[in-house]
């Protein structure tokens, strides 16, 4: 086994574990029960759970699904979310390979690059965990916990700080042509020269504030309009909260990007069961889990699509 293979399987435990600690989230958050207390046990007999039929995945597939005690059937929900963040942790912990390995090649000082990389690293981690379990939540609940949004939008703002900190010199500049005839010079900033019109820092940290914001404003836009059209509430709250949560981790660009695949997968699952006659236009979608979904997939492919999508507009 390479070093490679075995620190992916690293990140996959890791996840597994996490993935584990998710499902008592999703559990016990909507109901507003406490995630520490009591330990788990069967939700059909009450039995506490022993330790070796609570290994992630492992101890599902033993068991068939059933509980050990009074055979109550247990849901694939567990080890489908255990499953899931396993990759997800695997996927990004296989980023950081070169880093850990000592093979980076970069011309960046070493605790930068350091820096750089495992602030990201942790916020990928924080953003799956939060965005899977909103997910399954608002599925199963019609409920997105504060706990998890209004927290995530916390993180996600003050891992974004953290990475302004760790820019390399001059890196993330916002500077004016040298040619016009405005020269500014901002006053926070001594390790640019010439004609910084915002250094990489305040252009970081202003603009995902503004992203945070932006989110939060076009689904309040839309929910006030579907209230005014329709006379009732179409969107929840906890919608604008998980958007906003996405732009803080993401940025604004990824967040739209996020937004356009939910409302697209929402049309398509709505058209779908309107077609097999299974709902009417008066029918709930959680819309809450294909946002969660949308930034799954934008945590993914988004620096890549947008990239994409501004060269095309060159
Ligand atoms: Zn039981």
């Amino acid at each position: 086994m390479t070093l490679l293979y075995q620190y992916e399987l690293l990140g996959f435990v890791l996840g597994l574990l996490f993935g584990s600690f998710l499902n008592v989230c999703i559990s016990r958050l909507p109901a507003r029960r406490s995630i520490v207390k009591p330990r788990s046990h069967c939700s059909a007999c009450g039995h506490h759970i022993r330790w070796i039929d609570n290994l992630p995945v492992l101890s599902w597939m033993m068991l068939r699904g059933r509980c050990r005690d009074c055979k109550a059937r247990i849901s694939w929900r567990y080890p489908a979310v255990e499953l899931l963040t396993g990759l997800w942790f695997l996927r990004f912990f296989s980023d950081t390979y070169d880093i850990f390995a000592g093979t980076a090649n970069t011309d960046l000082l070493l605790w930068i690059w350091w820096g750089q990389h495992w602030t990201l690293l942790l916020s990928q981690f924080i953003l799956g965990f939060l965005l899977i379990g909103l997910m399954v939540m608002d599925w199963q609940t019609q409920r997105l916990p504060d706990a998890f949004t209004l927290t995530g939008i916390g993180i996600g703002f003050l891992l974004t700080c953290v990475q302004a900190f760790f820019l390399a010199p001059g890196e993330g500049d916002i500077v004016l042509d040298t040619t016009h005839q405005l020269r500014l010079s901002s006053p926070g900033s001594f390790a640019s020269q010439g004609n910084v019109f915002l250094t990489g820092t305040e252009a970081l940290i202003m603009g995902r504030f503004a992203a945070i914001a932006g989110a939060a404003l076009i689904l309040l836009t839309v929910r006030w309009g579907y209230k005014a059209l329709r006379k009732r509430d179409g969107m929840g709250l906890g919608d604008v909260k998980l958007l906003a949560m996405i732009a803080a981790f993401l940025g604004f660009r990824e967040t739209l990007l996020a937004l356009f695949v939910a409302v697209l997968a929402a049309s398509i699952y709505g058209i779908l069961l309107l077609a097999r006659r299974q709902a009417s236009g008066n029918s709930k979608l959680p819309l809450g889990s294909f946002l969660a979904a949308g930034g799954l997939f934008s945590a993914l492919w988004g620096p890549r699509i947008v990239e994409w999508y501004v060269s095309l507009l060159r």
